[in-house]
């Protein structure tokens, strides 16, 4: 079933960028994008997302219009509006032009507190707004040395993904905390067996469970893409420091073959 799933490579650019750089980037995305799909042959093997901050989603959304280029949160609100001060809501990542949301990410885990139960109620808020949920899970390296790897990341895909969710609406993105941001990566056999892990237990849980993308992110450089990408079961990266140099995130996307 993994021909039926088109590779996704997403860029976090978490809270980086003002203005005039993060247009700079889109923009060069942008035509790169364009450019390809004009040469015969040269289009991509995969979609493209950006996730820049908040404070950029509009004009990015202007940038990269023309372009195939899809658009995304990096968190958002489980209420769709109300009195939650700083918060953004689906709906509104929606509005600007978002088509997928990143959810439960580490860092969101670790400097907000954010539980399995409070990612589970943001996917639902996605899937209210019509947004494709990136669920991310992800064991620490304490966890990892213990041998419990599989084990946290059942437990967070178990206690993360509401009832109902299905290939139309949800992405896993398999983001060992050790590996973001510092230059480590697991080994392809960690990878793939972690990934075929999240694949086992989406069986039974959602719907269409083989449609359902598995993204692998940390530390994801053009000198490790290709390896890593080509891992069963592995259907794009997401993607952070390395989104933000428009060559290296394109290398990246080219990796997927
Ligand atoms: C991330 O934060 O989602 C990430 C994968 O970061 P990096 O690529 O910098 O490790």
């Amino acid at each position: 079933m993994a021909q039926d799933r088109r590779k996704l490579v997403a860029g976090n650019w978490k809270m980086n960028l003002l203005r005039d750089d993060g247009l700079v980037l889109a923009r060069e995305l942008a035509h790169r994008e364009v450019a390809a799909r004009r040469i015969g042959g040269a289009h991509l093997a995969c979609e493209l997302l950006v996730c820049p901050p908040a404070t950029l989603l509009a004009v990015l959304g202007e940038a990269l219009g023309g372009s195939k280029i899809l658009l995304g949160g990096q968190d958002c609100h489980a209420e769709a509006k109300g009195a939650h001060t700083g918060d953004l809501s689906a709906e509104m990542l929606q509005d600007v032009g978002c088509s997928h949301v990143i959810l439960g990410h580490s860092e969101r885990r670790s400097d907000h507190g954010e539980s399995d139960a409070a990612v589970c109620a943001k996917a639902a808020a996605a899937r209210r707004a019509g947004l494709v949920a990136i669920v991310c899970v992800g064991e620490s390296e304490a966890e990892r040395m213990a041998g419990q790897a599989l084990e946290v990341v059942a437990r967070q895909l178990a206690g993360s993904i509401p009832a109902e969710m299905g290939a139309g609406d949800l992405v896993i993105a398999y983001e060992p905390v050790w590996a973001i941001g510092t230059g480590r990566t697991p080994t392809v056999h960690e990878v793939g067996e972690v990934h075929a892990h999240i694949r086992e237990r989406l069986a039974g849980s959602v719907a269409e469970p083989a449609g359902v993308r598995i993204l692998y992110g940390g530390s994801v450089k053009p000198g490790n893409a290709g390896e890593l990408l080509a891992i069963g079961d592995v259907d794009g990266a997401l993607v952070g420091g390395a989104s933000l140099v428009a060559g290296d995130f394109w290398a990246i996307a080219r990796s997927c073959g």
